[in-house]
């Protein structure tokens, strides 16, 4: 078979590599998209990977192609995706159900080799089957979905608040429509991107705020009636936007941290005090799972695609490749010239 090999920074090839076959518990699944996540560019463009030549891809979906001999209830030809996670099953936290904090993972893409590729073989217990009417570009939506309702659970969130989004990108937008679908006072989607916060809009968001207005903090309060906001999702990991979140939180909010931190931060005095002042619970959220494995995020993912309560539009996505190109769609990431506005889709 055919598969997208990284060998180090800018250096992706479509070449031949060993067919894969399923083992006893393993699917066999036949990749029709595969998406590019935040976290696939450092592996490709900074070293990033646990170890080279790597096949990255952990957003994906497909058709089962062949079933391992103790595989039930999974059969050839349905349409899947897969929980990219291969949790231990037996360390403490595993035990407990923490399934994203287990001490000795595996993870598809990462550790182990990954979707971006013509076949793939997975645990049977990782497969997620999609609805007739999910289209495998949904299919490939689904871990990022996953990751957002993940906070949501983290966040012990609540109906009927106030809640803000930081960032409009894929994983802000999705926790967005969570919000409106697990219920909400109001759902402010914040970012700098005018076209996000425009599909933000027309997906659901109640209202959205540009931050590169001088006074939006100012508006984002006067949307609260003055008290700030009951429950806040970061999406973007950066050193202003996690500073602004304790700016916006209500006494005895919840802030989540989604996004992943490139930079050191620092706080003032005044900043941090916000913390004590306020009495807001701070957490982070890590990647997508609970128990049973891969949890209520992946179940509740399946049957919102399928009733379309999450809604899906085609601007989720920036580009879309042939997966033979995957070395151009990588190339994207470090050209100075190339704003990346949503997932880039790889297809088979
Ligand atoms: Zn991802
Ligand atoms: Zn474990």
């Amino acid at each position: 078979m055919k598969a997208a090999v990284c060998y180090g920074n800018n250096d992706v090839r479509w070449e031949a590599v060993p067919d894969v076959f399923p083992k006893e518990d393993e699917v066999k699944i036949k990749v029709k998209a595969c998406g590019i996540c935040g976290s696939d560019i450092p592996r490709a463009t900074k070293m990033g990977a646990h170890s080279y030549p790597i096949i990255l891809g952990h957003e994906f979906s497909g058709l089962v192609e062949e079933v391992g001999k103790n595989v039930k209830g999974i059969n050839v030809g349905e349409k899947v995706t897969a929980a990219p996670l291969v949790p231990c099953y037996e360390c403490e936290q595993c035990k407990k159900g923490n399934f994203s904090l287990c001490h000795n993972y595996s993870f598809i893409g990462s550790r182990q080799q990954g979707a971006m590729a013509e076949y793939i073989c997975v645990p049977a217990k990782n497969v997620v089957k999609l609805s007739e009417n999910t289209t495998f570009e949904q299919g490939a939506l689904f871990e990022p979905a996953t990751v957002s309702l993940h906070a949501f659970n983290i966040n012990q969130y609540e109906p009927n608040g106030y809640v803000a989004i930081i960032g409009g990108g894929t994983i802000g937008i999705f926790a967005m429509q969570w919000a409106k679908i697990l219920g909400c006072k109001k759902v402010v989607v914040f970012g700098r991107d005018k076209e996000h916060l425009k599909l933000s809009k027309e997906l659901g968001a109640d209202e959205v705020i540009s931050t590169l207005d001088e006074d939006f903090i100012e508006q984002a309060m006067n949307l609260t009636d003055g008290k700030g906001f009951d429950y806040i999702f970061e999406s973007a990991g950066a050193v202003a936007t996690i500073k602004y979140s304790f700016k916006l939180a209500a006494k005895k909010a919840h802030i989540c941290l989604i996004g992943t931190p490139t930079n050191d931060i620092t706080f003032t005095p005044r900043e941090w005090d916000l913390i004590n002042r306020k009495e807001f619970i701070l957490t982070g959220s890590w990647m997508s799972y609970s128990n049973p494995f891969p949890g209520n995020e992946w179940e509740m993912t399946k049957k919102c695609f399928a009733d379309s309560c999450l809604k899906f539009d085609d601007r989720l996505f920036y580009k879309k490749f042939n997966m033979k190109s995957a070395n151009n769609a990588f190339d994207l990431f470090i050209n100075p010239n190339e704003k990346i506005k949503g997932r880039i889709l790889l297809l088979k």
